[in-house]
């Protein structure tokens, strides 16, 4: 793939930004948008990034869906914050262009989605975002990530009680991860009750999202981290998902 690919323009995403989440995107972060965009459409047609390929539909389903997370979270200067099962970037990287400041850590098990990302990283000229290829039930075994984040995030990875295997040993005490879900959200939740206890988490709440020409809600499973996550979890790598909690 030459270093050139082109733009693809995005006329709604500002406006959208500003009213849904009040974010004023920089001509900066506009274009690191249209370079997104634009290589993700590219990419695509050779690895499987995503379904979804309308530019209008990137900018609502992949980027303003991704802005979302702002409404459960505040993502400080300096704050470490996990995307786990990031694909292509979502929902870690368009965060990291309106919130430049945080330390970002992308998780992905896909090496040509590593390829990917790394590729899109260059291209947007990010240097201190860390990738990390691996497995979530690998990585929240390793000292240098659990319980090293103080926010941990995931979208389209895995029913909530296996996600909660998944992120919340990878946050201090006192940190907070948020799912991206849909109708499921909250039957979801119930089901995650005893994993929830087992793991150190508490539910706060469910927000509820609505985007432009969207028509399911979606929502934000928050979840606290309130007690320590016991050492045998995460499980060995596919457990969590055969035996959820
Ligand atoms: N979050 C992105 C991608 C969703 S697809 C988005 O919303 O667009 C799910 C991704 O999670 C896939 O790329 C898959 O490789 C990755 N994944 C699934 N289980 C994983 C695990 N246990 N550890 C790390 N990555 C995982």
């Amino acid at each position: 793939m030459d270093g050139h690919t082109r733009e693809i323009h995005l006329s709604r995403l500002p406006a959208h930004a500003r009213t849904l989440f009040g974010l004023e995107l920089t001509a900066e972060q506009q274009r690191a948008f249209r370079i997104m965009a634009g290589e993700l459409v590219a990419w695509n047609e050779r690895v499987n990034l995503t379904a979804i390929t309308e530019p209008e539909a990137i900018e609502i389903r992949h980027f303003l869906d991704s802005l979302s997370v702002l409404r459960a979270v505040k993502l400080r200067p300096g704050c470490r914050v996990i995307d786990v099962g990031t694909g292509a970037g979502f929902p870690g990287l368009p965060l990291r262009i309106v919130q430049p400041q945080i330390a970002l850590t992308l998780v992905e098990a896909t090496g040509k989605k590593i390829e990917y990302l790394q590729h899109v990283l260059e291209r947007l000229a990010i240097r201190d975002v860390s990738l990390v290829y691996g497995r979530a039930e690998e990585i929240g075994q390793q000292p240098e990530h659990r319980e090293q984040y103080d926010v941990a995030l995931a979208r389209a990875v895995a029913r909530l009680p296996v996600l909660v295997e998944y992120l919340l040993p990878l946050l201090r005490i006192g940190g907070r991860m948020v799912a991206l879900k849909g109708e499921s959200a909250a039957q979801e939740a119930s089901a995650a009750q005893a994993a929830l206890r087992l793991l150190g988490g508490e539910l706060q709440r469910l927000i509820p999202v609505e985007l432009p020409e969207v028509a399911e809600t979606h929502y934000l499973v928050v979840i606290d981290k309130i007690a320590a996550s016991p050492a045998k979890y995460p499980r060995r790598p596919g457990v969590p998902a055969r035996k959820p909690l």
